[in-house]
């Protein structure tokens, strides 16, 4: 809780979700203090959990390094490289825009052409056009000079969902052994050392009880332990505590975005981003600050004509009915956008968080037994709405720092630190460093600030600039939602059609993974059953206007995009298995 608080949360008559933190324990219920017995446990080289485009990048780059030595590989054992990734396969749980900077990639795969990308179906094409807009309202869009952190000429448009199943095929070729529909529920911890981790338990009821086809969970014991579980990863919070990694750093904040991928008759010929301020409010007051994004994507293998869109919004926002799904259904009413999807279709959604603090809100990076790698680790460039070249190069820096740490005998990989702080990620992250916090302040008052770091390249603001906690932001109930439309069906949904084609298959009696305090005030309330995508909490009809309410929570629902970390919950592992079923987000 904030210290200006009281102890009810009130501040100046509004609430702020910190003061009803998520009942858990986490250094109790998600560290493990030794592990089991030689002849229960299984025994892996390297263990990376997270099987999206950080985690599998490592896998890749072990694999090379491996097969050129094969004593070592022999010394890590019958299973050398495991990967283990709760999504039914790797890919589906993940999502970005995504404009990707290639370098990393053609680094990690050197034998690779950007055409044979397209006929993997992973990517979509290179930008050769771009435009920028300010959308000062519902019906205008004014072109503006391309800003530096918008330049994405010669950059390529990805699916990261098809590029982790592009991922996990490579690294199985090379001996991987990919654990698909398996959550890392703990890490172990023994000696002070990271030494493994402890699959989930799957088959429990509601309750916990164990069911028909209960299996337990299983330690995994390794000799290094690689955490890429991406935005709010599970165990890489107890990790961050655990080994105070981040102590002495600006608090994580965190953005979500929504997309849609449409099906388009006419091919779109430029990457568009929007800065808004609309769909947004302007008013520092609601402190909303988003920006859109419309990229061109060509299908080389069926010939489609396809369209990413999608929203992105700070989850610093103050409004509790700020709806990031509801807004992305009012950006496609602009006539701007309604010219590129109209007589299109909409062939998939999906909804993720992303870390927003960039440099100074990076923990340490690496402790005894274990490293940190991706957007777990903070890696993303939010003015530029980049992170995937960073969880590339990161997974790839790690699996050298593990390689020659193994090769040495060694229990540490420290030598990662240095060289994330020395390439690409370190230093594009270091110019971006101030550019961000400004717009805490909200969009008019922040922006000058926000324009003087992008100008001098980051020397200007000096200094170190504070991050606030989205959690302890005071939230009261405005009116963000008379912008949003009516769903039609057709062309504007509502959340739950949406979640239905994410190919959600949560069992309906699988136990409860979201942790939030259920009798909270109504800002709170009302702050969760806007923002979550997918609609999984609900405010009884009959509940008091003010003061505390109850809150269902409709967990099924929930596509695991993490945002509720940021305002009051925690998201912890669902049963390996459930969740969305991503193909091309
Ligand atoms: C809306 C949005 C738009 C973006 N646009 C762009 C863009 O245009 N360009 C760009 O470069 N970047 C963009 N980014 C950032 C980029 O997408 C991310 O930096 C990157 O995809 C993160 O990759 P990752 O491997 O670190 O994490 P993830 O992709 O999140 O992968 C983590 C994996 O770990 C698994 N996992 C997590 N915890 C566990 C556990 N305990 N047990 C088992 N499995 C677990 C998850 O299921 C997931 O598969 C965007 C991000 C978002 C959200
Ligand atoms: S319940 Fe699930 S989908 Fe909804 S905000 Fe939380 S993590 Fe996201």
């Amino acid at each position: 809780m904030s210290a200006t608080s009281t102890s009810n949360g009130a501040k100046n008559g509004k609430v702020v979700p910190a003061a009803y933190p998520p009942p858990v324990d986490s250094p109790q219920e998600f560290v493990k203090r030794g592990l089991d017995a030689e002849d229960e446990l299984i025994e892996v080289g390297v263990a990376i959990v997270g099987g999206g485009t950080a985690g599998l990048a490592c896998a890749n780059r072990l694999l090379q390094l491996l097969a050129d030595d094969p004593d070592l590989m022999e010394r890590l054992g019958e299973v050398p490289v495991a990967v283990i990734e709760k999504a039914k396969t790797c890919g589906g749980h993940n999502l970005s825009g995504a404009v990707m900077r290639p370098g990393p990639l053609q680094e990690l795969f050197p034998d690779m052409t950007r055409e044979e990308w397209r006929k993997e179906g992973f990517a979509f094409g290179e930008v050769t056009k771009e435009a920028v807009y300010m959308t000062p309202t519902s019906k205008i869009a004014l072109r503006v000079p391309t800003p530096p952190p918008f330049k994405n000429h010669g950059n390529e448009i990805v699916s990261v969902s098809a590029l982790a199943r592009y991922q996990q095929r490579q690294a199985e070729e090379g001996g991987a052994y990919v654990l698909t529909e398996t959550s890392a529920t703990q890490l172990i911890v023994e000696d002070g050392r990271v030494v493994g981790v402890r699959s989930g338990d799957k088959g429990r009821g509601k309750e916990g009880e164990p069911l028909g086809n209960f299996e337990p969970g299983t330690d995994i014991k390794a000799k290094a332990v690689v955490l890429a579980e991406g935005c709010w990863g599970h165990l890489t919070g107890a990790a961050i505590r655990e080994f105070e990694l981040a102590d002495g750093r600006e608090p994580q904040v965190w953005e979500l975005g929504v997309k849609e991928v449409w099906k388009v008759p006419k091919p779109l010929d430029r990457l568009i981003h929007t800065v808004g301020p609309w769909p947004a409010k302007i008013s520092g007051k609601y402190g909303q600050v988003g920006g859109t994004w419309l990229y061109p994507m060509k299908d080389e293998r069926t010939g489609d004509h396809l369209v990413s869109l999608g929203f992105v919004i700070g989850l610093e926002y103050a409004d509790a009915t700020t709806s990031p799904h509801d807004l992305l259904q009012t950006f496609k009413l602009h006539p701007l956008v309604r010219k590129i999807l109209d007589g299109g279709e909409r062939v998939a959604w999906g909804a993720k968080a992303l870390p927003g603090g960039g440099y100074w809100s990076m923990p340490k990076l690496s402790m005894p037994g274990a490293v940190i790698v991706g957007d777990a680790g903070g890696m993303v460039d939010t003015a530029a709405l980049k992170g995937v070249h960073h969880c590339l190069n990161s997974g790839k820096l790690a699996a050298e720092a593990i390689y020659r740490g193994l090769k040495n005998g060694e229990t540490s990989f420290e030598s990662y630190e240095y060289m994330i702080e020395d390439s690409i990620t370190g230093r594009e992250l270091y110019e971006v460093r101030n550019l961000r916090q400004p717009f805490q302040k909200g969009f008019l008052k922040g922006g000058p600030l926000v324009n003087l770091a992008i100008a001098t390249r980051g020397k200007l603001p000096p200094g170190r600039l504070a991050w606030h906690r989205n959690d302890e932001k005071p939230m009261f109930i405005g009116n963000t939602w008379k912008r949003y439309p009516r769903p039609d069906g057709r062309y504007t949904f509502d959340k739950l059609s949406s979640v239905f084609i994410t190919g959600n298959a949560t069992r309906d009696d699988a136990p409860n993974h979201i942790r939030v305090q259920k009798h909270v005030p109504r800002e709170v309330a009302e702050t969760w059953k806007w923002m979550c995508p997918a609609g999984v909490y609900e405010i009884p009809e009959d509940a008091p206007e003010t003061g505390p309410v109850d809150v269902i929570v409709n967990y099924t629902n929930c596509v695991q995009c993490g945002a509720i970390t940021a305002k009051g919950g925690r998201l912890t592992t669902p049963e390996g298995g459930d969740g969305p079923l991503y193909q091309i987000t």
